[in-house]
């Protein structure tokens, strides 16, 4: 697969480094049909090498579970930083950087950000080496450009997911933020973090594009998931069985709260937040979801009944306004 820094060599030398014999390869959804190829890397070194055929939509999906009974001395963990702060299996990241310019979506962003005198710029681990040369490009062009760093994410300017502390801390001090990847899903998590416009500057597909009418849908939806919950006579609580989306702790404050309400409310242990899983509990009328806060976010209609974050609970049980809620951010802790 051309465009990605797969880093063949390094993860050559942490084999040899760890005398791993055996190593499981995770790789995210766009990433896996490179999993055949570097397992054959892998296999010429006289390695077992094990791909995971698993979902892994990010580093909190660390397989360390599936190791451990597979017996694997090393998890070579492709196209996320770190972010379980303590593995139990030795684990090297290979951040997957793209190879792509930037330059050409950013000078066609331009024209979007034509009212806004102050950009944060902002993107995923995999362009964060990019930022640079997207600052000289907004410089030039009469900006003032300002990178957040403030998050628990590894590098200046890096969003993930669930995780926009970057944007957030300067989010006061800027007009609009500049986001350089491909697809919608991290744009939107800064539009609908910061409420600021949010521009798309695409290099796969050398676009531009701004998100705004998007993250106004996704709060309308959001609003009406929230508005049916407040109806609900019994919660489910979503417990994570991910190494980085357990809150076993919040999930059980949870359900206080909801009791505390009138609400009766029971704990579900789940790997994957499925509709189809959801599906087989007619009695609960609303979950919570403290597993990975996007994915009702993602997918609103394909869930029969409202899957909602932690703090759009606070407000359909009444401990919170959907004011504050706004100001606070949908999935923010
Ligand atoms: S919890 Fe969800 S959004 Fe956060 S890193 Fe994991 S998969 Fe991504």
């Amino acid at each position: 697969m051309k465009g990605f820094d797969f880093e063949e060599e390094r993860i050559k030398q942490e084999i040899v480094k760890l005398g791993a014999k055996r190593v499981l390869l995770q790789l995210p959804e766009g990433l896996k049909p490179e999993g055949p190829r570097l397992a054959k890397v892998i296999e010429r070194m006289g390695v077992v090498p094990i791909i995971s055929a698993d979902p892994c939509y990010g580093a909190c999906d660390l397989a360390t579970a599936e190791a451990t009974r597979l017996g694997i001395d090393l998890i070579i963990h492709f196209g996320h930083a770190k972010l379980v702060k303590h593995e139990q299996v030795p684990t090297v990241y290979v951040e997957a950087r793209a190879t792509v310019t930037v330059a050409e979506a950013v000078e066609k962003s331009l024209p979007l950000l034509s009212s806004y005198g102050k950009i944060g710029l902002a993107t995923t681990v995999q362009h964060v080496q990019t930022l640079d040369e997207a600052r000289e490009i907004l410089v030039r062009a009469g900006k003032t450009v300002v990178v957040g760093d403030a998050g628990r994410v590894n590098y200046p300017g890096q969003v993930i997911g669930c995780d926009y502390s970057n944007v957030r801390s300067v989010a006061n001090d800027v007009d609009a933020f500049l986001f350089i990847g491909g697809g919608r899903f991290h744009a939107l998590g800064i539009a609908l973090s910061t409420s600021k416009p949010t521009v798309i500057a695409d290099p796969y597909e050398n676009t531009a594009y701004p998100i705004n009418e998007e993250a106004k849908k996704t709060l309308k939806q959001r609003w009406a998931c929230v508005e049916e919950a407040e109806h609900a006579k019994t919660f489910g609580v979503l417990v994570g069985l991910k190494l980085g989306q357990k809150r076993l702790d919040e999930a059980l404050q949870i359900k206080e709260i909801a009791e505390k309400n009138g609400k009766p409310a029971f704990l579900f242990a789940i790997r994957e937040v499925l509709p189809e899983a959801l599906m087989e509990f007619p009695s609960v009328d609303a979950y919570v979801n403290t597993a990975c806060p996007r994915i009702s976010l993602e997918a609103p209609a394909k869930f029969l009944k409202p899957v909602l974050t932690v703090n759009e609970f606070m407000v359909a049980i009444g401990e919170s306004s959907w004011e504050n809620l706004l100001q606070k951010g949908l999935f923010e802790d």
